[in-house]
Formats: C-alpha cells, structure tokens, sequence
C-alpha cells in the first residue's frame, strides 16, 4: 500500500478530550495527496502504532488533510503527544462513506454521535464549498456541551448558510435551545419530516448505528 509522509503542524483542542491535529506535507506523495471527503487514512505513528482516522477536512479547503480524534487510548494519546514537525505517515485514503457525485441533485441527512461526527464535518464542508445551496441537515448526539467537536464551527455555518440546519442531543448540561434527552425515530421524524427524500449518512457508535438502521427502515428511507 502507497504511504505518504507528513509532519505535525499543530495539534490544538477541539472540545473536551478531542484534539485536532493538522499535517505539513513531507514528499512529493504527499503534495498532491488525494482524498474525498468522508475518507479515512490509515496512520503509522513513529513508535509503529497504525490507526484508522477519518480526515475531517474537505480537499477544496487547502488545508490538507487533518484528523480530529478522541483521546482514548494507546494510539491517540501517541498521535496527539507527537511535537510539532514529527515525520507520521498516511495510506491512501479508502472508504466509501462519501457523497454521490450527483449530491447537487439530493437533500441530504447527517446523522452522528460522538467522535462519529468526523466523516460528517469533512462531508458538510464540502457540500457548501462544492454545491452552494444543497440543502443539508446535521443531527447528532453528544454526551455534554463540552464534549461536541466543532459545535462552534456548526453554529457559524449554520448561521451563515441558509441551506445548512443543524440539531444536537446533548446528554449532559444542555445549553439553552438544545434538545435534551435521547434521539428516537419519532423525534428524528419531527426534526426531518422529509426525510425519506433525503440521502442519509451514520457514523457512531455500535449501539447508535444500530438504532439508527432501525429508525430508517421504520421510517421508509431507502438503504
Ligand atoms: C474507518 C474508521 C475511522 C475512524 N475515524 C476516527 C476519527 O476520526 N477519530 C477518532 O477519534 N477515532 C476514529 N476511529 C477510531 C480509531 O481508529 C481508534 O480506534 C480510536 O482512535 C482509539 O484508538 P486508540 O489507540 O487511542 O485506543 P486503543 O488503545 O485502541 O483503545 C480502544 C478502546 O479500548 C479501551 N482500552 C484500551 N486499553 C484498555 C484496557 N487495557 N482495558 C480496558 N479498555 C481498554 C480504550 O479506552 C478505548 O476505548 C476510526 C475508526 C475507523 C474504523
């Protein structure tokens, strides 16, 4: 498999115990590092760990690719102690949770818990950059306020771009004019009452992928 060396650029706080970690180019595979949004990397840390990381940015930005992750365990706590220049190297990116090349054609429904949000923001990002004006909806759950990664960047878009709607379920400590409580097919139909017009997108947890695949087939969206 192709690899591709970058080096750390900066690594910076996302939201509670989620870090950010954005990548400087280190060969010439890297210079032209092609991606579609939603992608993931498989990342070989110096110590030799591999991890798969969503890269959570969309290619238009020219912000090469950058991963968000959640502090868990052996490798994100390597991958985000890592000083600012260490060499790490990437596969190609693989996947196929990726909008269809038709998605001006298409509403679409982001669906996320957790650090699932990532392939969602990558997703997002390039749907405004791409198709100004498709419309789009995010609806996710968190555990706190504290916890939700780009909370401040969805608010922006949110109110900078009509097409663009978003919804969280936070857990814990709710700010005002957030739903609280647990997402069911009956709550995900009164947010998206078209939702079985809408190409819908999942990434989270087992548990949430599993509710979710019952509340599209309750709810009629297509696989
Ligand atoms: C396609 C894909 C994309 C992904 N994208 C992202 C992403 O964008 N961001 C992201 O954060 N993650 C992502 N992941 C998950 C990622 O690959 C890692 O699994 C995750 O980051 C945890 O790695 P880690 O090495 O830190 O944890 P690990 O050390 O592998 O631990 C995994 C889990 O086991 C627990 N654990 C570890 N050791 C023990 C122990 N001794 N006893 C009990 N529990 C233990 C940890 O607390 C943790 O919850 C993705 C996974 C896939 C498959």
């Amino acid at each position: 498999m192709a690899s591709h060396a970058f080096r750390i650029r900066s690594i910076t706080p996302e939201a509670e115990n989620v870090r950010t970690v954005m990548l400087t180019p280190a060969d010439a595979g890297a210079e032209t590092y092609a991606w579609k949004a939603g992608q993931f990397a498989i990342v070989t840390l110096p110590n030799g760990l591999e991890r798969p990381w969503t890269i959570a940015t969309s290619p238009l930005m020219g912000t090469g690719p950058t991963f968000t992750v959640k502090v868990v365990g052996e490798g994100t706590k390597a991958l985000t102690s890592l000083q600012p220049g260490t060499l790490i190297r990437l596969s190609d990116a693989m996947g196929a949770l990726t909008l269809p090349e038709d998605a001006a054609l298409h509403k679409h429904l982001f669906l996320a818990s957790g650090i699932g949000i990532t392939p969602m923001v990558a997703m997002i990002r390039d749907l405004l950059m791409r198709h100004p004006g498709t419309p789009s909806m995010l609806v996710c759950c968190m555990e706190s306020e504290a916890a939700f990664p780009f909370r401040e960047h969805f608010d922006m878009l949110a109110a900078t771009r009509p097409e663009f709607t978003y919804r969280a379920f936070v857990k814990c400590d709710p700010c005002e004019g957030r739903e609280c409580g647990r997402l069911d097919a009956e709550r995900l139909l009164a947010l998206v009452p078209d939702i079985a017009e809408r190409r819908v997108y999942a990434c989270g947890s087992g548990g949430f992928m599993r509710a979710a695949s019952c509340w599209m087939q309750v709810l009629g969206v297509p696989p």
